[in-house]
């Protein structure tokens, strides 16, 4: 788990980067941003459309 190796505090400025930059993207059917949600694994990301997830993984 991340949270062994790394101190909470650089833990949580890696995601919220990662966070920024995921919900920069936009669906271009529908104009909606990913929603990122922290759990205690890690993130979960939800996108309005399947298409938009496939896209926005693909990058
Ligand atoms: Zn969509």
């Amino acid at each position: 788990m991340i949270a062994n190796f790394l101190c909470w505090h650089t833990f949580y400025n890696i995601t919220r980067n990662i966070k920024s930059k995921i919900e920069m993207a936009k669906c271009s059917v529908h104009g909606e941003h990913p929603k990122v949600t922290f759990t205690q694994q890690g993130f979960t990301i939800s996108y309005c459309c399947e298409k938009f997830r496939k896209n926005t993984i693909a990058k």
